[in-house]
């Protein structure tokens, strides 16, 4: 038996409780047996515990989108027990049972060599939130690259920066030695986001409004986690030829822009998906990230709770509230 939380939906409402399973129940479409050490929470996360969007497919279901832990049995020739591995996406947690558990079974073909030089807890710390900053990232670092652009020739703006995806930005891109700039609604927070790496700190009211079609030109690259006006406000201030790499949706999912910034200035926006991204991709952030990551403003940003906790931190990180990354210990 080992320990899980289970979303259900019965007849008197969406529930998510702790359970007992038998590992006998673990689904069957999945080939690597993984016994978890660390999971975390992300947006998706709480959206998913509270039932407050329809992310999750099927019921009962384990939720949580990533993991971290060691292989137990594996029926796919890429694995063998003892293999440290890790998770993000592939709709675990949402149509297949997820990392909010001691134990998962999943598809060998998901899943990614834990670095040599993390632990399950770093790795966990960094999560689906820090693996998917590191992809807006290189995608940015492409476009520079193709554009000869430096680092520090220019600012680069982090929405959300208090969140999980938003912080870990802040210390890629300030650790590549770019001029990062932060927008946050917790300017409380300043001193935080410059132990970061944040040059400065702008008020997030400045691009949640409506905005003009173009506006003074003033980034060489964002990284939004947002969405809504914040990403329409972000496109209409890139400097000719910069990109966007748009991730997330916590202000909105709709994108109520023009298309003056991409016809007249030559801005780019790239979409970034952590849940399909390619193997190739992924296991190229995770690599970057063992090696470029501060280890010391990743224990910095991260919380430790217990899978107990986990229900209360799904209603938290929708409010807004947490600060960085919130990382579970499932065997707490
Ligand atoms: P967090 O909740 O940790 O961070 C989101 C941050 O956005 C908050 O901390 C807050 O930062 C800011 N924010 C919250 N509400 C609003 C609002 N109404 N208007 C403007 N800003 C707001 O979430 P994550 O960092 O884990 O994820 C961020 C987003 O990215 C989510 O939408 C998530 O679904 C998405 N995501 C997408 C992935 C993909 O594959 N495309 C993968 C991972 C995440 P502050 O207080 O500093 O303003």
């Amino acid at each position: 038996m080992f320990n899980a939380l289970v979303i259900t939906k019965p007849e008197s409402g969406y529930r998510c409780e702790m359970s007992a399973i038998d590992e006998a129940q673990l689904p069957s479409a999945g080939d690597v047996t993984v016994r978890v050490a660390w999971s975390t929470i992300n947006y998706k996360d709480g959206l998913a515990i509270t039932g407050k969007s329809p992310v999750v497919r099927s019921f009962p279901m384990v939720p949580g989108i990533d993991f971290a832990g060691t292989v137990t049995h594996s029926d796919n020739p890429r694995w063998k027990t003892g293999d440290r591995v890790l998770l993000n996406g592939y709709g675990v947690g949402e149509t297949h049972w997820g990392g909010l558990a001691q134990m998962a079974r999943v598809k060998g073909e998901w899943l990614v060599a834990l670095p040599e030089s993390l632990s399950e807890r770093e790795a966990m710390a960094i999560g689906t939130a820090g693996y998917t900053a590191m992809l807006c990232v290189q995608a940015l670092q492409r476009h520079w690259a193709d554009a000869g652009v430096e680092p520090g020739t220019g600012e680069v703006l982090v929405t959300g920066a208090n969140g999980g995806v938003g912080s870990v930005a802040i210390s890629l891109l300030a650790g590549l030695g770019h001029t990062v700039v932060a927008s946050t609604g917790r300017l409380q927070e300043t001193e935080y986001l410059k132990s970061l790496g944040a040059a400065s700190v702008i008020d997030r009211n400045e691009l949640s409004a409506p905005g003009k079609p173009l506006q003074k030109e003033r980034w060489i690259g964002v990284v939004d986690s947002v969405g809504s006006h914040t990403l329409a406000n972000a496109c209409a201030s890139v400097r000719y030829g910069g990109a966007v790499a748009a991730c997330g949706l916590a202000q909105g999912m709709d994108l109520p822009a023009s298309v003056a910034p991409f016809i007249l200035r030559g801005v780019t926006l790239y979409g970034i998906d952590s849940v399909m991204a390619p193997m190739p991709r992924r296991v190229a952030a995770w690599d970057a990230l063992a090696k470029t990551l501060d280890r010391q403003q990743l224990a910095a940003i991260t919380r430790e709770i217990g899978l107990n906790d986990a229900v209360g931190a799904a209603s938290e990180i929708l409010a807004g509230q947490v600060r960085g990354r919130l990382v579970v210990n499932v065997n707490a």
